[in-house]
């Protein structure tokens, strides 16, 4: 069968979700396919971002901390995003970065484990979350190591000594999806309490932490949460540690009595413990109205509707680019993988910026990486098919030889 763009738009008209797009404002032209790196901008964010500058900041001024509940923001957004991770509420906040809340989460999780030493990840984990760990473990005075392993010697690696066990549940690069029950459940039947990294899922699947028995995750707002740029993160501590996991970052929002400015430390015996310092409201206001854009919509829709974009898009690649040496990474089988592909073409950095001259925005990871997001929310089956026609007439004119494509820019 042939797929061509009458049926791609037959796709689109009998896609429920097809009117989700509307909650978003994209530029007309574009077919942006990194959503996986900075969700699309809510459509209500400009008029949330007016109001609360106009009628909180400016019109209640330091009385908003009370009057317009900036104060309970953290927890409040902390009990939405639990919705979307299936998090019972009291056991998110959102605050901070992610970096800082893997370094949160890396102390808590040793506290708990006092006579093991090895931190386990994969070799592939997204860098910061490796530079966390070697943070923590030079804080500690090299108390810790850290061992990292290929994914297939995973299981195998979890040992007596192994105390914490650090992954992505979607790889940043390949897409690929991890096992987050089976794993979990592994880790903690031989003793490692386990953190999962949901910034590449959440958002675009349905996620179990409290069904798992997950003991820490951590994750980002702003790409498929479509918080904005640096947006606060996110930070889930299963309840049962809520009061016994020790938080390095001591700051007066993680004390038992914030307002008693008492001089020595108390942790604060619920999620609040994980807080630190005061959060930025303005992109905390981002975060609320960007949940807002998932209302009515499943997460077993935007899974469903996920696979079959990347599934389309593999189809249209295999369709259209048969000719050229580029190559589809992992296995078709999408239900293995996150709502991105990543495509290896040599001349990969090359390629892109072509892409993204032409209207079709996605991303390069070093080496020879190329990876398209697909966010169900707003992305429709015709996106797919003028992805893949850019993609082939830019492999066809070979545009990736323009010497404009080759300089590599700050942020790739
Ligand atoms: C995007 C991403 C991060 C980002 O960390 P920040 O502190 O928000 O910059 C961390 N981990 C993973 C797996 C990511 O994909």
């Amino acid at each position: 069968m042939t797929i061509n763009l009458s049926y791609c738009q037959h796709l689109d008209q009998a896609d429920p979700l097809a009117a989700c797009r509307d909650r978003f404002a994209l530029p007309p032209g574009i077919v942006y396919l990194d959503g996986n790196s900075l969700g699309a901008m809510p459509r209500a964010m400009m008029q949330t971002m007016q109001q609360t500058l106009e009628q909180e900041w400016g019109g209640e001024l330091v009385k908003a901390w009370n009057n317009a509940g900036w104060a309970q923001l953290s927890q409040q957004l902390g009990d939405r995003v639990g919705q979307l991770i299936g998090a019972a509420a009291g056991q998110v906040v959102v605050c901070d970065t992610t970096s800082t809340n893997l370094y949160k989460a890396i102390h808590a999780a040793f506290s708990l484990r006092p006579g093991r030493d090895v931190i386990l990840t994969l070799e592939d984990s997204f860098p910061t979350d490796l530079y966390m760990i070697e943070g923590a473990i030079s804080v500690s005075g090299n108390r810790y190591r850290c061992i990292k392993v290929a994914q297939d010697r995973l299981l195998d690696a979890i040992d007596e000594a192994v105390g914490v066990l650090l992954l992505s549940q979607v790889n940043y690069r390949s897409g690929e999806l991890l096992p987050m029950q089976e794993i979990t459940r592994a880790a903690q039947a031989r003793g490692a309490v386990v953190i999962w990294d949901l910034c590449h899922s959440a958002g675009v699947l349905p996620i179990e932490v409290d069904a798992c028995e997950v003991d820490f995750a951590v994750g980002c707002t702003y790409k498929y949460l479509n918080a904005g740029p640096g947006a606060p993160a996110y930070i889930y501590v299963a309840k049962r540690h809520c009061k016994t996991a020790l938080q390095p970052l001591r700051g007066w929002w993680s004390h038992a009595d914030q307002f008693a400015f008492e001089p020595g430390y108390r942790a604060a015996e619920d999620i609040r413990r994980f807080l630190c310092g005061t959060q930025p409201v303005l992109a905390l206001k981002a975060i609320a109205c960007s949940l807002d854009c998932f209302a009515g919509v499943s997460l077993q829709q935007l899974r469903d509707k996920s696979i079959e974009l990347c599934q389309l898009f593999i189809a249209l690649v295999e369709q259209e680019c048969a000719d050229f040496d580029i190559q589809i990474i992992g296995d078709h089988q999408r239900q293995g993988y996150g709502s991105q592909v990543s495509l290896r073409f040599e001349h990969g950095y090359a390629l892109m910026q072509a892409l993204i001259e032409r209207g079709l925005i996605g991303d390069f990871r070093t080496p020879d990486i190329m990876r398209f997001g697909f966010a169900p929310l707003y992305i429709g089956f015709e996106d797919v098919f003028q992805a893949v026609q850019h993609l082939r007439c830019c492999l066809q004119l070979e545009l990736w030889r323009e010497s404009r494509f080759q300089t590599r820019q700050a942020v790739t």
